[in-house]
This record gives structure tokens, C-alpha cells and sequence, in this order.
């Protein structure tokens, strides 16, 4: 399997991810491609939409090189949220180059999801694990960090987005 990252506005971002239904050979190699890539590009979560597939899998590793906390999610939803909001800066695989504060991720949240052995998991986190969580499902249901931002913000963001584009061929 040949995957690359896909980059705003590629279409496929857009797109709700579907339930996996059986965790097969084929789910856990695209698993384990999503980990060599997010390792590779040195980010620390990648959603299956960002290879190009729209199944609902996640893999996030926050720690350090050297370290690993790997966390591979087969189907997450958040089932609980705190209604108190957190600011941090954020940025993307899909979106490289480009860095902003997004004012309205939950504070806490609740996270069921399947492990890759079949397990039902959760992840109850205050941490930045759950801004990564909340960033990573976004990508599951279509939505990008930049769509979080305000109409002003967006506005920049598209201007800047299109100076990167440009710098970006240049150097090509
Ligand atoms: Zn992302």
C-alpha cells in the first residue's frame, strides 16, 4: 500500500469517515501505516482521512522521540464533554506550515473507542491528549482546525495559505 499525505483543500478531508466494522489484516496494516507516518512526518496524531481513507481510525503519539505512547483508536467518539473551553495553538499534517490558537476545544473529555485487538477502550483525559483527540476526531467527521478559527482568522488563514502555497512551488 502506497499512502502520501493529502494536503488542504484536498477533497477526501471533507469526507465523514465510516465505522469499521471488522478489525481485519487490512485494518491493522493501514494501522500500522498511519504509525510509520505520523513517526515519519513527526506528527503526533494522523486520522485515516489524511492517507486518503475515510474509515474511522486514529493514531496518536504525543511523547518525545526516543519514547513512545502510541495509541492506535479503531472507531472513537467522544461520549463526554466537559463545557468549559481551552485555547492552544494548533497545526496540521494537512495543513503544513500553518499554526493557530483555536479557542474551542473542551477541557475534559470522555473517549470509547476499540483497540486493535478488538478491546473497548476509554480515555478520560484534561490533558492535551484531549485537544489531540478532539482535533483527530474533527478530522473523522470532515472538519479541519482552521474551520474552528473565526471568519477574521479564516480569512487570514486563506491569505496565508495561498502565500505558503506559493513559496512552496517556488521552491519545486
Ligand atoms: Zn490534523
Amino acid at each position: 500500500m502506497d499512502f502520501e499525505i493529502k494536503v488542504y483543500p484536498d477533497p477526501v478531508l471533507r469526507k465523514k469517515a465510516e465505522d469499521v466494522e471488522k478489525i481485519d489484516d487490512e485494518i491493522i496494516k493501514i494501522l500500522d501505516t498511519m504509525r510509520d507516518m505520523m513517526y515519519s512526518y513527526k506528527g503526533i496524531g494522523l486520522a485515516a482521512e489524511q492517507i486518503g481513507l475515510t474509515k474511522k481510525l486514529i493514531v496518536i503519539d504525543m511523547m518525545p522521540e526516543g519514547t513512545s505512547e502510541l495509541i492506535q483508536l479503531i472507531n472513537p467518539k467522544i461520549v463526554k464533554a466537559e463545557d468549559i473551553y481551552e485555547e492552544h495553538e494548533e497545526g496540521c499534517l494537512s495543513v503544513p506550515g500553518y499554526y493557530d490558537v483555536v479557542k474551542n476545544r473542551k477541557k475534559g473529555i470522555r473517549v470509547e473507542y476499540i483497540d486493535r485487538n478488538g478491546n473497548e477502550q476509554v480515555i478520560e483525559t484534561e490533558d492535551f491528549l484531549s485537544v489531540v483527540l478532539q482535533h483527530e476526531i474533527d478530522h473523522l467527521n470532515g472538519t479541519l482546525f482552521v474551520d474552528r478559527l473565526s471568519p477574521i482568522k479564516r480569512g487570514l488563514f486563506k491569505k496565508e495559505w495561498k502565500k505558503i502555497q506559493k513559496e512552496r512551488q517556488e521552491k519545486e
